[in-house]
């Protein structure tokens, strides 16, 4: 989600606090893959409640330090990281560990072109484009305005992050007048899988409130992967949709393309939360929590059999 956004939740989320659930997380010891996480640096971080009322940490740096402490605790071996690109740098520089890779999105002051694109995705520099906010822009990734770049991922193999479902509460009249729910929908890119047959591509947040339509879209494209993303933490609403999410992926036999991501934002103590959700799903088995949480992610990231085997060491 866009951090102009997030802003919001200050005041448009009103709940009675509610502590993080005490139960122990059984796979500790095994790697996790998040695919949906963001980046702050000083210019673009903010300090803020999340919708049961804990506060961001006080500042950017110690925001990096909780996130990058989260990572190895949980054994969080890899997340894509998305936002402007001088917080990408910044996190980028201080990735100790190379757990990052590498998002990109088009928030921020740039200006981009397809050529200079190209030449980003030629030196390497693009590792995953998104996450895509085109829903807060009254956009579907079919507009014409995307095409010349998915393009380029299909040409460079370059997976796509697309937002799917809404924003936060009265999003269109704070920030994003064009937000309209109707272009979270996952349907609306249809013409983009038909043009582009080869795009990898996520859909970030599973659907959200159109869950239904996602898990449709992946029934007739076996391409199209989705991510967790706020539907394991933000709000009761968004969980239920997610809890549902995953409950119909496994009934109807697409929970192998059903990767884990947390969307923490400013609030790294989220992905603990949405790690925890996860696990409560008892009607999950253990392997296909596993598949969910690194699997299903490796497979759709290409990962190389030897650094799956360094991640289980
Ligand atoms: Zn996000």
């Amino acid at each position: 989600m866009r951090n102009s956004l997030i802003a919001l939740f200050l005041v448009l989320f009103v709940v009675p606090a509610l502590a993080p659930s005490a139960r122990a997380f059984q796979q500790k010891s095994q790697p996790i893959i998040d695919m949906h996480l963001h980046s702050y640096d000083e210019a673009n971080y903010f300090v803020i409640p999340d919708n049961y009322g804990t506060i961001s940490p006080p500042s950017a740096e110690a925001h990096f330090d909780a996130t990058y402490e989260i990572m190895r605790r949980r054994k969080i071996v890899l997340g894509v990281v998305s936002n402007t690109a001088s917080s990408e740098e910044a996190w980028l520089a201080k990735d100790e560990d190379k757990r990052f890779i590498r998002g990109f999105s088009f928030l921020g002051p740039e200006e981009w072109t397809p050529e200079s694109f190209e030449k980003l995705a030629k030196d390497g520099k693009i590792d995953v484009f998104g996450e895509i906010g085109a829903y807060y822009r009254g956009m579907t990734l079919a507009d014409p305005f995307f095409d010349p770049y998915l393009k380029i991922c299909e040409e460079y193999g370059i997976p796509v992050a697309l937002h799917t479902g809404g924003g936060p509460r009265q999003v269109t009249y704070r920030g994003s007048p064009k937000a309209r729910l109707t272009m979270g929908n996952p349907l609306l890119i249809e013409d983009v899988l038909v043009k582009y047959p080869k795009l990898r591509i996520y859909l970030m947040h599973s659907g959200e409130i159109f869950y239904h339509e996602a898990l449709r879209l992946m029934l007739s494209y076996p391409q199209v992967y989705s991510d967790l993303g706020v539907v394991l933490w933000v709000h009761p609403m968004p969980k239920y949709y997610g809890r549902e999410f995953v409950r119909l992926a496994k009934e109807f036999g697409m929970l192998d393309r059903v990767m884990f991501g947390s969307d923490q934002m400013v609030w790294p103590h989220a992905i603990d939360l949405s790690l925890e959700q996860l696990d409560s799903f008892d009607f999950l088995s253990e392997k296909e929590k596993r598949d969910i949480l690194y699997n299903n992610a490796a497979r759709f990231l290409e990962l190389s059999e030897d650094e799956i085997t360094r991640h289980h060491e």
